[in-house]
């Protein structure tokens, strides 16, 4: 039997319980799931450092030393252990505020130990929080003994330096709280990895086939593997991790680019030759402005897909306001005109209705009937609307994800539009598919604009068009950043917005509390950006929300405040959501359930509470919430006044551009793909063990492209040399279930 699918508990060292919680905590029930887990950074113990060339703004370090005199500050809370520590070059404390006892019983003084940690400034002087500390190998204590001073000299560590090799890098492992508590810390699972390489003796199978190894100078599979948990040099752990970011990469993409092969020659598109009385009839007569050229392009796109004899399936991104909804209806337009109906989706029910008012109004006297369907249409109407699709009289539905329910059946449905697409997973859009017996021509929005390198894995089954300017007349948002403190200049602003007639939001971050994995800790040489590891529990908490619609009421006795949050039911949401678009609130205190596409054009004022809890792209979808008409609107992102380096850098970003793209790649680079807006929901292949969309977009090209000639010259997959690759996709889509999802 193949060792890789031998069961974890066999291991040596690991044994039913840990098996248990390798299973439930990971996800780890083989030694190949393990062989999988990779380090998420190593620990360079090539190199020992002297002490008078560290500073505070150094990665991890080894030190050799000894430690002169112990001492205890502090009371309480505040009481720690400092350990004086010093190998001739310099001196530095080591520092315990948690296990003082084990600390202070275990390490001895004049005794050499090799110290290990993240160097920090602490009034000026070096110091070390809970390092690693282990005995010096015995080369190092011999030195001791006869000099009495480790480093005397520069030449005697450059020896000791080149001998070092046993210690080398060490791998880290991310591990649960659960976990650690069972003693499966890093260094456990190290010890773990260590046994499972003395089994694998025999080299490894290739995952790649040899000519695509070859082409792009890749590392064997068996190499590469084995240096991405022991590097034998920061060059070889480079060239492992290229591989396998590689082969990560190449196999998602080969995985989409191949459904949508499959899908193109399984489907054949509705041909739309025709642009006749109602999109001309609106065009010349209803058009109430003139479009911009992007959306002149997009819609050229878009009706280049419908007569191509291909299903489409293009996704549209266009920031907040730039006008995705009149491309919708004007492509629904040339569906009608081929005969055929068609069905916008919104995510919720105020944008359904929204929308239909929209369109409607946009439509004026032409004959082109749009009707709503949603969970809240029921009785008479609902059995109208019904009949009236199957019939072919009703030529645009708007809906939500009602739509999509099976006793919803068309006359020929020939257009979806999804808005606001992270919503709908692929399973969905699937679904609607089978609404007519030619699939629809499937165009979805979102205004969270993605990164290339996102969409490329998140959509890559989607030709992408872009909406990339807004339209003329907008004056942009000005935004600022203001502390907690300055509360009362922002009820200035907003005093000066109300008087002006104008209305503002204010929105509260749920607070969420989040149940952690692993600390991760801070950053050394050869480290990635962690994926999410954190589960989020669903518990959310309003009282921040609470008390600022108190506050509000208190400070503006004179104007209306309201009040929406998602815990409400959805009538009185809806009921007070209405209220604010009807002028008879004037502020709207709420949660991020304003969020996505609702319109209250004379809304001036944004303020963003706990602005440093948001994600850029959702403050920027936020902020697109104001800023609708032809007055100057302002957003205001309230902080503590002590923020993080990163926060800080975060809300700059903000308040320097409105450019969605630029926030979303900023987003990219200071969090890292996981957190992203969408990621969860969008039912695509996404859990990278190792790439980083962030970093990684020139091996994702190259990956791409490799899959695509994959595609292009193996369409029928009868080359012998591309087995292999078949073979793999078969077993990695068994094993990841979102894979299995697109097709
Ligand atoms: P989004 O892309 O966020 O869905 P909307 O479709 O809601 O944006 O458009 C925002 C506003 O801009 C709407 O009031 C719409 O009527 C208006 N609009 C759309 N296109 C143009 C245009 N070419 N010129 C002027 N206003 C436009
Ligand atoms: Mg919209």
């Amino acid at each position: 039997m193949n060792i890789l699918s031998q069961d974890i508990k066999y291991l040596q060292g690991v044994g039913p319980n840990r098996a248990l919680l390798f299973a439930n905590e990971l996800g780890i029930k083989t030694v190949g799931d393990l062989l999988g887990y990779y380090p998420y950074k190593y620990v360079d113990r090539s190199r020992i450092y002297q002490i008078r060339e560290i500073d505070g703004s150094m990665p991890y370090v080894q030190l050799c030393g000894q430690i002169f005199s112990f001492d205890t500050v502090g009371e309480g809370r505040a009481k720690r252990l400092i350990a004086h520590f010093s190998d001739g070059t310099g001196s530095i404390d080591l520092v315990w505020f948690q296990g003082i006892k084990y600390a202070a019983k275990n390490y001895d003084c004049r005794k050499p130990y090799l110290v290990f940690g993240k160097p920090t400034v602490f009034n000026g002087h070096i110091q070390i929080a809970h390092p690693e500390v282990e005995n010096a190998p015995e080369e190092l204590r011999e030195q001791a003994r006869t000099t009495g001073n480790l480093f005397e000299d520069d030449a005697q560590l450059s020896t000791l330096n080149s001998n070092l090799s046993s210690l080398n890098f060490k791998p880290s492992y991310n591990t649960s709280e659960k976990m650690k508590r069972s003693g499966l810390n890093s260094a456990a699972i190290a010890k773990l990895t260590a046994n499972m390489f003395k089994l694998l003796k025999e080299p490894l199978a290739e995952t790649l086939p040899p000519y695509i190894v070859q082409q792009h100078h890749l590392m064997s599979y068996d190499e590469a593997v084995r240096n991405i948990h022991y590097p034998s040099s920061p060059e070889v752990l480079r060239h492992a991790q290229l591989r396998l970011k590689f082969e990560e990469l190449f196999y998602v993409q080969l995985n989409i680019l191949r459904y949508v092969k499959d899908r193109q020659l399984r489907y054949k598109g509705l041909i739309f030759n025709t642009i006749g009385d109602h999109f001309n009839g609106f065009f010349y007569n209803h058009l109430p402005f003139q479009l911009t050229e992007a959306q002149k392009r997009v819609i050229r796109e878009i009706r280049a897909d419908m007569k191509s004899g291909r299903q489409m399936n293009r996704l549209l991104q266009g920031d907040v306001g730039s006008g995705k909804t009149l491309v919708a209806l004007m492509v629904a337009l040339i569906a009608i005109d081929n005969g055929c109906q068609a069905c916008i989706m919104a995510p919720t029910e105020i944008l359904a209705e929204q929308h239909l008012a929209t369109l409607r109004d946009f439509l004026g006297d032409l004959p082109v009937r749009v009707e709503l369907l949603t969970g809240t249409v029921k009785g008479k109407k609902r059995t109208a609307v019904l009949e009236g699709l199957v019939r072919g009289d009703i030529h645009i539905l708007v809906g939500t994800h009602a739509v999509i329910e099976d006793n919803v059946m068309f006359n020929k449905l020939g257009l979806v539009v999804i808005d606001e697409q992270h919503r709908f997973g692929v399973a969905q859009r699937a679904k609607l598919w089978m609404k007519n017996a030619v699939p629809p021509h499937v165009l979805v929005m979102t205004a969270t604009p993605i990164p290339r390198t996102l969409a490329m894995t998140l959509y890559g089954d989607l030709d992408v068009s872009v909406i990339d300017e807004l339209p003329p007349g907008r004056k942009p948002i000005r935004t600022v950043h203001m502390f907690d403190a300055h509360r009362q200049r922002i009820y200035e602003l907003m005093n000066r917005e109300l008087d002006l007639g104008r209305q503002i939001y204010i929105v509260y971050p749920l607070i969420q509390e989040t149940e952690s994995t692993e600390q991760r800790e801070p950053s050394n040489r050869f480290e990635w950006p962690s994926r999410d590891g954190g589960r989020r529990s669903q518990k959310m908490d309003l009282k921040d929300l609470e008390a600022g619609f108190e506050e509000i009421q208190r400070a503006f006795p004179n104007h209306k405040v309201g009040k929406v949050h998602g815990k409400m039911k959805s009538a009185d949401k809806d009921a007070e959501m209405q209220r604010f678009a009807n002028h008879e609130t004037h502020i709207l205190v709420s949660t991020t359930v304003i969020e996505v596409g609702v319109n209250v054009p004379n809304a001036s004022v944004m303020i963003i509470e706990n602005a440093e809890r948001f994600g850029l792209s959702q403050l920027h979808q936020l902020r697109g919430r104001v800023g609708r008409g032809a007055d100057q609107s302002y957003c205001v992102l309230v902080t503590k006044f002590e923020i993080g380096e990163t926060t800080r850098k975060r809300i700059q970003v903000m308040v320097d551009t409105t450019d969605g793209f630029e926030i979303a790649e900023e987003d990219l680079k200071l969090r890292g793909p996981g957190d992203l807006e969408g990621t969860q929901q969008s039912g695509m292949a996404f859990d990278l063990k190792i790439a980083n969309l962030a970093r990684d977009g020139q091996i994702l090209n190259l990956a791409r492209d490799t899959a695509q000639s994959v595609i292009t010259s193996d369409p029928e997959e009868h080359n012998p040399q591309n087995d292999i690759l078949w073979r793999h996709l078969r077993e990695l889509r068994k094993s990841n279930i979102n894979w299995g999802a697109i097709s």
